[in-house]
């Protein structure tokens, strides 16, 4: 048969479980993808702001990275966690140089954010011997049943779930919609301080971990002012808990400037995850832990496809082209040009509510009025599809499904190619 899109439609419906691939209301088939572009099976082609989702940080095909997946696939495929390899040692030694963390911290490898997440708290569990967890409203940590049920998003949370226990939410840095009904920063960021009440009335007192996303991706880019850390982490110490950053969004240079999205916040993690960006779409997660913390893992560390050596070829390779491009620097300096021109869009469209986010992580909040700041999902759809029929494709998210997320690739060089289109022209 041949696979037109309509025939990828039909067949997708028969074949697949509902809800995959279902993004926009006409499904998108994309066959190929190169830099900054996708292509459809009919041809039609897409700027791509989103990157599947935050995950192609250096561009589609990026040819650093294909080349050291195609020699890796000639060496060696698979191994599983039993063994070691050099492609994981070497780029265990790559994480741990630019490590968060002042204390030198030692690596285990998955192949999602959730397995990252799972490995994460059941370390805090296993080296604070306490089971209890803080995690905050609007969370996103995965699709496991622990990760389910640290979900801050009634929409992603199954109805018949069964829950893990001993999980307290504390209210989120979302600022725009502040559950206090504050302005920032008169409100002496209550949320933050919000966690030891929470702690001391709804756990024993003692807690195993806060785990926390510097910026909450799925939640809709909610970007908590720059005290939060510095205010909620000491007090999730006092209480004895660890502090789990989640950076499966955040890390890579994603908010510009620097590797880590925690870092924009002055305070360091006792364990951070990953997944995503870092291996430009191989799959990969990350748990990198102070080695005083990791070494407590007493349980088997076993993944049968964790560390595979191509995903371990690919991510090195990325944050090769990461270091060696300046990508970071890049993602600074284009999150910039990105965020004056979303504020000045805000300045032309009453329907901007909200303009938020950090380096390449940026999002639009649509609201039906900006007074009573009533969410606007279906405009936020209507926005989708419209930028879709354009030829550009962002993300959507947040509570209200009414904000949308932008984060192209951070090979994005519009600055770049203006640049030197100017030296030409003017011969500067
Ligand atoms: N944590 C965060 C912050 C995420 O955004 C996601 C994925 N959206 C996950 C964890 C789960 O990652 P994965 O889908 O790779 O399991």
């Amino acid at each position: 048969m041949e696979w037109t899109a309509e025939a990828i439609r039909r067949k997708q419906k028969e074949l697949l479980f509902p809800n995959v691939g279902t993004y926009y209301e006409q499904p998108l088939a994309l066959e190929s993808g190169k830099g900054m572009f996708v292509k459809d099976v009919e041809g039609r082609e897409y700027l791509d702001f989103y990157g599947g989702i935050l995950t192609v940080s250096v561009g589609h095909c990026n040819p650093r990275v294909t080349e050291a997946v195609i020699a890796q696939q000639k060496k060696l495929v698979h191994v599983s966690t039993l063994y070691a390899t050099i492609p994981q040692l070497q780029l265990a030694e790559k994480v741990i140089q630019i490590r968060p963390m002042e204390e030198k911290a030692k690596a285990f490898f998955t192949n999602s954010g959730t397995e990252a997440n799972e490995t994460a708290v059941a370390l805090a569990k296993e080296a604070t011997g306490r089971q209890e967890l803080v995690v905050l409203r609007h969370n996103y940590a995965g699709r496991s049943a622990l990760a389910l049920s640290m979900m801050g998003n009634k929409s992603y949370r199954p109805r018949t779930q069964s829950e893990v226990p001993g999980i307290r939410f504390a209210h989120a840095p979302y600022c725009y919609r502040c559950d206090f009904g504050l302005k920032y920063p008169d409100c002496g960021v209550a949320c933050a301080k919000d966690l030891k009440p929470l702690i001391e009335t709804t756990t024993d007192g003692e807690i195993a971990a806060f785990m926390a996303e510097p910026i909450q991706g799925v939640g809709g880019f909610i970007t908590p002012p720059k005290e939060y850390f510095e205010i909620a982490v000491p007090l999730a110490r006092e209480h004895g808990g660890l502090f789990i950053a989640d950076e499966v969004q955040t890390a890579w240079g994603r908010t510009g400037g620097k590797w880590w999205g925690v870092q924009q916040y002055g305070v360091e993690p006792d364990i951070v995850t990953s997944a995503k960006g870092m291996a430009n779409g191989q799959p990969i997660g990350l748990t990198l832990a102070k080695a005083s913390i990791a070494d407590r893992a007493k349980y088997a560390n076993i993944s049968t496809f964790g560390a595979s050596p191509i995903s371990m070829a690919a991510a090195s390779a990325t944050l090769g082209v990461i270091e060696e491009e300046k990508l970071m620097f890049n993602a600074q300096l284009m999150g910039k040009a990105l965020r004056e021109g979303l504020e000045s869009l805000q300045q032309r469209f009453q329907a901007i509510g909200d303009v938020r986010g950090m380096g390449l992580m940026q999002a639009i909040e649509l609201v039906k009025d900006r007074a009573t700041k009533e969410p606007d999902p279906q405009g936020t759809a209507r926005l989708m599809e419209a930028a879709r029929t354009r030829g550009l494709l962002i993300g959507k998210g947040g509570l209200y499904a009414n904000t949308l997320r932008i984060a192209p690739p951070m090979i994005v060089d519009a600055l770049r190619l203006l640049g030197e289109a100017l030296a030409e022209a003017t011969r500067e």
